[in-house]
């Protein structure tokens, strides 16, 4: 069967081999080699791709939940949007969410994924206190950070790589709406708004938009948003239509003027330098959801998004760095997203460090591939690293010089053998 990630590229055949039960899934995958769990199939590049791939999806079941303390446990093909049309009429929300509701439990873990309140909260897995795992040889471990601590700290941005994530217990926050406040503020340049990420620090949630068609002193101009959730004790969640992208788009509409134009529009629509609103969780947290399949809107090869984070001290001149050789190539990425981040944590390779993050979205062709080895480049020699969720290209060295953990990940896949067995086209490229 064909299959690829988010972004359609590499698109490659697979085997398909779907979640059953517990008891038959080793006997399902027992001498296939390689194999690799796959959730919803969101992460952009190959890192879910492999000969053989296991779809964890049919694991969908919730199996406890303890609101004393907002615990639940579940199994790893659950959705977050399950979670949230369960939960959030009771009063709960995700600690953590990213941009999208439609990823498995399992996928949010071993991403490690991060949202807009990483600089207050951290990653995902800081609300994972167990879950059990599929070892390559088939036995079953409990992993938390007192059990099997050296499989916990692997698994949670490990990629699939550790073994199959069968369920685990996360903790839920208590909310006291389904409406965020939010706050979006109009920078001039990419100075301003980095002051403003410092100034709106005490909001939970925080990200920007930035202009990357944007040039000389505007450069990096854009829309910081904020929020925080409403006190009103309001709970009525419906989760909203979607509208449908049926076709792929011709690729040539997505255009140097397009997206220039795109763009302009984009940050003259906030008139005023501040704009106070409130609006719903979907909105919010997931707007690109709203459209099925938007990743037809980037043609055939669809779109190739790459997201790097700089340490602190290294980010403001990095990003601008970064903006400027690209419109050197003439290369301009439809969409900028800036986030802050916090402290990094223990885990072996998940992506976050202290400092700020960027994601750019391209438009697969023969240009791109030297340009991002150019920008690799430049993060690399700044100490910042590339995001594994969203890669489908970067080179084993630069892998290597970004995530100074990947030698203690190396020795744990030989020490378990995962490395026999969990494999997938990202752990090959990059010499897991
Ligand atoms: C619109 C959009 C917005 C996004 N926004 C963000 C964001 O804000 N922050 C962020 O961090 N990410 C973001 N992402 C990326 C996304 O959150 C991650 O790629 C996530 O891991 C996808 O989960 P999935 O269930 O689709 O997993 P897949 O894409 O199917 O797999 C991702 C990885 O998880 C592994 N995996 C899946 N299930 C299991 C399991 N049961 N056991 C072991 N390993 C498993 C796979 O092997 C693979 O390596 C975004 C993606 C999209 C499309």
């Amino acid at each position: 069967m064909k299959t690829s990630g988010w972004g359609r590229y590499p698109v490659i055949d697979s085997e398909v081999v779907r979640y059953n039960s517990d008891d038959s899934l080793f006997e399902n995958i027992d001498g296939r080699n390689p194999v690799i769990p796959y959730g919803f199939g969101r992460s952009y590049g190959d890192s879910a791709l492999s000969d053989t791939i296991l779809k964890m999806r049919p694991a969908k079941r919730m199996l406890h939940f303890d609101p004393e303390n907002g615990l639940l446990t579940c199994e790893a093909g659950v959705l977050l949007s399950e979670i949230l049309e369960t939960f959030l009429p009771r009063g709960w929300f995700l600690k953590v969410t990213p941009g999208t509701k439609y990823i498995t439990i399992g996928g949010a873990i071993a991403s490690d994924v991060h949202g807009k309140n990483h600089h207050q909260y951290g990653a995902f897995s800081e609300y994972v206190s167990e879950f059990s795992l599929m070892m390559p040889n088939g036995s079953i471990k409990a992993c938390s950070r007192t059990k099997n601590k050296d499989l916990f700290y692997a698994t949670c941005g490990g990629m699939g790589l550790t073994g199959i994530i069968l369920k685990a217990t996360i903790s839920l926050q208590s909310v006291q709406s389904n409406t965020i406040v939010q706050q979006t503020i109009k920078t001039a340049c990419l100075k301003e708004i980095f002051q403003a990420f410092e100034e709106y620090y005490n909001e939970p949630y925080s990200v920007a938009w930035i202009d990357c068609t944007a040039t000389g002193s505007s450069l990096g101009r854009g829309l910081l948003n904020v929020g925080h959730f409403k006190e009103d004790h309001k709970f009525e969640y419906k989760a909203p239509g979607k509208l449908n992208m049926p076709l792929k788009l011709p690729g040539f509409l997505l255009n140097k003027w397009s997206i220039k134009l795109f763009n302009q529009l984009y940050y003259q629509k906030n008139l005023k330098s501040e704009n106070r609103s409130e609006t719903t969780v979907d909105s919010f947290f997931y707007p690109l959801d709203i459209l099925k399949n938007w990743n037809r809107l980037y043609g055939e090869e669809g779109p190739l998004q790459y997201q790097f984070v700089l340490p602190k001290k290294t980010s403001f001149d990095g990003i601008k760095e970064v903006l400027n050789y690209l419109q050197k190539k003439n290369m301009y990425s439809s969409l900028g997203v800036l986030k802050l981040f916090g402290k990094e944590n223990k885990n072996l390779l998940s992506f976050p460090m202290e400092g700020y993050t960027l994601a750019l979205d391209f438009k697969v062709d023969d240009k791109i591939f030297q340009i991002l080895d150019d920008l690799d480049k430049i993060i690399s020699g700044l100490g910042g690293r590339i995001y594994l969720a969203k890669d489908a290209r970067m080179s084993v060295e630069i892998f290597n010089t970004g995530y100074s953990k990947a030698k203690e990940f190396r020795s744990i896949r030989d020490q378990y053998g995962m490395n026999k067995i969990f494999n997938s086209l990202q752990s090959n490229r990059l010499n897991l």
